[in-house]
């Protein structure tokens, strides 16, 4: 059985490390519970490392030897391919993109620190910023908008101020993409999440920033692309995990 699991954890020994969104889970040996329970091999991965997994697999990073997968929803993850292998790090935290720092005296994080590029890019950071960028509207007795759906539609009405935001995001995301790009010179980038549904509004300004910022070298030979596989990606990856252990 592979299992994409939401939180740091050991894909060595498929314990989980006191996950955020988990309460009480701190040093479950799941890999081993699971094991004894259904009596079958268990692999454990990080839900960003397999998402990556399953992208280099079957989606949009086929065929690719390095690959950085860029999680954008309600948190901001990733997942690194180096060589067609995720890599983890020294203590299992690569490729936690969100939470490096794009703004030095920027917004609170859920994490602890500020100016992270998850307290933008994460669907409730861009819906916080949209509905602060309204205030004179909302003044005037517009609600609050509540989901990323009803951003998407404001800006294909073209309202400046939302598309301003989602722009902004996207210049931000670029910002950050430039520095994975000049670090680690991956073939590719794919983005994958409910925020990439914010489209050309997002992408444009985010592959321009990404070409202004990063050496050329790395942006000539680098693709960006939108996830193939969606939300099967992370299953992919689990089931590939899995079966490059039997
Ligand atoms: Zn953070």
């Amino acid at each position: 059985m592979g299992i994409g699991f939401p939180g740091p954890l050991n894909a060595e020994t498929g314990t989980i490390f006191n996950p955020p969104n988990l309460q009480g889970w701190d040093s479950v040996p799941l890999r081993d519970i699971l094991e004894k329970e259904l009596k079958v091999p268990v692999a454990i991965e990080n839900d960003a490392n397999a998402a990556a997994l399953g992208e280099w697999w079957k989606g949009a990073g086929s065929g690719a030897d390095s690959l950085f997968c860029i999680t954008l929803g309600t948190g901001v993850g990733g997942g690194i391919i180096l060589d067609g292998k995720v890599w983890h790090g020294a203590s299992s935290i690569a490729g936690e993109i969100g939470h490096t720092t794009v703004i030095r005296d920027g917004i609170k994080c859920s994490c602890g620190n500020i100016g992270c590029l998850e307290a933008y890019a994460c669907s409730g950071g861009i819906l916080k910023r949209v509905n602060d960028a309204l205030l004179n509207e909302r003044d005037n007795g517009m609600q609050p908008l509540t989901n990323l759906k009803q951003v998407n539609q404001m800006a294909m009405q073209g309202n400046e101020i939302v598309l301003n935001v989602i722009k902004e995001t996207g210049v931000i995301l670029g910002i950050a993409i430039a520095n994975i790009a000049n670090l680690l010179n991956p073939e590719m980038i794919v983005l994958f999440g409910g925020v990439t549904n914010l489209g050309e509004h997002l992408v444009v300004p985010l592959k321009e920033e990404v070409k202004g910022r990063a050496f050329k070298k790395a942006t000539d030979s680098l693709r960006i692309e939108l996830s193939q596989l969606g939300d099967n990606s992370g299953i992919l990856g689990a089931a590939r995990n899995i079966f490059s252990k039997l």
